[in-house]
């Protein structure tokens, strides 16, 4: 008997004598600061363990029994129990203190702050497949949970455990919003069928957490998510990507730095090949939140010290090795087999007492969570406040909805009006600042561009550089347009018929160019326009409808204007610019040498080809056989060179019209002709505009999110506020 004592004594007083840890929350107002002292709260466990079944497991202080039974231990033994006693208060006061953080929290996790982006202090429990996870769990919860081959966890179970003095233990699950009692027995049936509703039948897996809550006199006070085991293959039955449907949902859950990751390790595997091991490497590199938790050391006893000594893996909380319940037995008896094989085992026996045991597990895992949720509550307040502000602000941003006629026309000529501003800026002044980094929207540059590119092409055509068969159309016009007159004449219609071939022949230009600047307006309209009426669905597709028919209007009316400027140009031949006349003469000049070097007797000995300035390297072989035509070739040359200079003026007249014609499309587009979507959508009758202004389901849908955002960020709020007035209540 009093062998039995000392060594349990020896064996637990890692965990029986009170273990205060200290620390401080960073004050969220000045006032508030808390010192929190952990001590173990598993003492209820190692009681029935010690075989004091009718216990108190009230929580507050260690039995009066308990240490009675204490009475044989040597002096310094019994210092320590009276010191356990001592410190009794503690005990309180972790109850006090500690809980109803650990309630808020999970609360907070009820009200799913973690869909706003909040991270909460978790304890995440994951490990491969029949590693022993459930079987953890169950020992911590001191209920059953389904166990067995293949997945049954397959959906994130999250385990509220709360220390509760009432004598009937109280268990449900939530899920779905909706509480269901379940009797202690019947745990695993009950998650079983919580987990069919909420992920089917199949073998498929899904997010949606479920939750069990155990209230209950010896439990630990921890919270928990189990998760699905990860597995490789797909069994029968089961989803071709389980294994990443799983793996993403475990690395959701583990890559916030408030995760506690608690890896569930069977002693009878290689470590360093447990997929659970290199999921938790990847998110926690140096291990610094990783606990490892040792199964069925029972199984692989050989060895293990050397396994959790050499620490391959990188487990900076530690490992703790344990031996869960097996097959039938009940709990307490799975404890006393744990406890004396540890205790007994030639080889488990060596492994120091503070790294084994249930009970060694739950008090790591009570500290572990007081000292992050100590460490957390700070950033969740702030980031609670933050997105409670952030969403707030953005809700008044939204318009109102409208309710009457005059608010819905108010809104309409607002809409219209913001539109022709940016449009004005765009388009007009050259002002960027709404769209400072998307320069397709940046018109007054484009249109220099695109007025540039018009240019260049008109003259690189063929039409503009027109040396080939020297003067061979010009002669070819002056034969058909010969008429009764004198020989010296040059006849009009000769040029005008060159001018008109030339002009329709490049008459596509310019059409081409109005029909690029319409389409490129239309793109810039339609953003603008889409943009201020994004609030107003319906609106926003008639608007779009209206600005189509208007930029479509204007572009057939810019069109049928280019046509007439190309009809003008073939009509006649006019220009008052003296370039004109200056350029001719100097075409002119070398007409003698010309003429003299086509008529050069024998065509063996002379050159076919001349240097002509304006016109580079010419053929003038071809022109030999009309040398004794030297009229007929004086003419074609003089036609020639006024076409050439009068094809400059046309080019660059085309170019400026166009440009001045752009200008003047555009000012009238923006200040009378956009009046024409109002028009086409209030219509005929006036009254098309309250149809309109109809908020789009997409809009009425964010409005929904902030509002309910904003709700349950504000009983978040409350939430943490109630907290941190015990905190400050508790300080003074
Ligand atoms: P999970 O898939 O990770 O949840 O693993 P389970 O908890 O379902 O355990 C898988 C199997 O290992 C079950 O048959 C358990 O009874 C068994 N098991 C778990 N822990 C131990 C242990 O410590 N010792 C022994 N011998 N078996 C264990
Ligand atoms: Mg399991």
């Amino acid at each position: 008997m009093r062998f039995h004592h000392e060594n349990f004594h020896l064996k637990h007083q890692v965990w029986l004598s009170p273990l205060p840890s200290s620390f401080h929350f960073s004050p969220l107002h000045p006032s508030h600061k808390l010192t929190l002292k952990i001590v173990d709260l598993s003492h209820c466990l190692s009681q029935k363990m010690s075989g004091n079944e009718d216990v108190d497991s009230g929580g507050v202080g260690v039995d009066y029994e308990y240490s009675q039974s204490h009475a044989e231990l040597p002096p310094m033994e019994q210092q320590k129990v009276v010191a356990a006693q001592v410190q009794a208060p503690i005990i309180s006061s972790y109850n006090d203190k500690i809980r109803p953080l650990i309630d808020a929290i999970d609360r907070l996790r009820l009200l799913m702050v973690m869909k706003e982006g909040i991270q909460l202090p978790t304890i995440v429990v994951v490990g491969d497949q029949s590693s022993g996870k459930s079987s953890v769990l169950e020992s911590l919860a001191g209920v059953n949970l389904p166990r067995g081959q293949g997945i049954c966890t397959r959906v994130p179970l999250i385990i509220r455990l709360q220390k509760d003095a009432k004598p009937r233990p109280e268990i449900y699950l939530e899920y779905n919003g909706k509480i269901v009692p379940v009797d202690e027995s019947h745990i695993a049936t009950a998650i079983n069928l919580a987990t069919d509703e909420v992920a089917g039948h199949g073998k498929g897996i899904s997010n949606t957490p479920i939750t069990l809550v155990v209230k209950k006199g010896d439990v630990p006070d921890l919270t928990m998510v189990d998760l699905p085991g990860i597995t490789r293959v797909p069994v029968h039955g089961q989803p071709e990507n389980i294994y990443e449907q799983i793996r993403e949902i475990i690395m959701q859950y583990i890559t916030p730095n408030e995760s506690i990751i608690l890896n569930v390790l069977s002693a009878t595997v290689d470590f360093s090949t447990c997929e659970s091991i290199r999921m938790s490497q990847q998110v926690d590199k140096t291990g610094e939140r990783t606990l490892a938790v040792v199964t069925k050391a029972d199984k692989a006893p050989e060895g293990l010290l050397e396994k959790v000594t050499a620490d391959d893996v990188n487990i900076g909380l530690g490992y703790v090795c344990v031996r869960n319940r097996i097959g039938d037995e009940s709990f307490e008896e799975a404890r006393k087999e744990e406890a004396r094989l540890f205790e007994t085992h030639p080889n488990l026996s060596r492994i120091d007492n503070a790294i084994v045991s249930v009970p060694v597990l739950a008090q790591k895992l009570v500290q572990i969570q007081a000292s992050i949720i100590a460490r957390c509550l700070p950033t969740i307040v702030k980031n609670i406040n933050e997105k409670l502000n952030a969403n707030v602000t953005e809700l008044q941003k939204m318009p109102k909805a409208l309710t009457s006629v005059a608010d819905a026309t108010q809104a309409l000529m607002r809409i219209i009006g913001a539109a022709k501003e940016s449009l004005r800026k765009l388009l007009w002044r050259g002002e960027f600042d709404e769209y400072p980094d998307d320069s397709t929207m940046h018109g007054t540059v484009r249109f220099v561009k695109m007025l540039s590119q018009f240019s260049d092409k008109l003259h690189k055509c063929e039409e503009s550089e027109p040396n080939k068969e020297f003067l061979k159309e010009e002669m070819k016009v002056l034969e058909e347009v010969k008429g009764i007159e004198l020989p010296n004449f040059l006849p009009r219609e000769a040029f005008l018929r060159i001018l008109q071939r030339k002009v329709e022949k490049i008459s596509f230009m310019p059409i081409e160019f109005a029909e690029k600047i319409w389409d490129y307006i239309d793109g810039v309209m339609m953003a603008v326009l889409m943009r201020h009426s994004e609030m107003y669905y319906i609106l926003k597709v008639s608007m779009k409808r209206a600005a189509y028919n208007l930029v479509q209007k204007m572009k057939h009316r810019s069109i049928n204007r280019v046509k007439e400027i190309v009809e003008m140009e073939k009509l006649t031949a006019y220009t008052c610019n003296p370039d004109y006349m200056k350029e001719w003469t100097k075409f002119m000049n070398p007409e003698n040498s010309f003429i003299s070097l086509v008529n050069t007797g024998s065509p063996m000995r002379v050159p076919s080809r001349m240097i002509l300035e304006g016109f580079g390297d010419i053929e003038i072989e071809h022109l030999r056989q009309h040398s004794n035509n030297v009229l007929l070739l004086q003419q074609a040359f003089d036609l020639k060179m006024r076409m050439s200079a009068y094809w400059k003026i046309v080019l660059v007249r085309l170019v400026d019209t166009m440009a001045l014609h752009l200008q003047y499309s555009v000012h009238n587009l923006l200040n009378n002709d956009m009046e024409d979507i109002v028009k086409e959508l209030m219509g005929a009758d006036g009254h098309g505009v309250e149809r309109m202004l109809v908020e789009s389901p997409s809009m009425a849908a964010k409005r929904e999110k902030l509002k309910k955002s904003i709700k349950l960020l504000k009983e978040s709020k409350d939430v943490v506020a109630k907290i941190m007035d015990r905190i400050a209540s508790f300080d003074a």
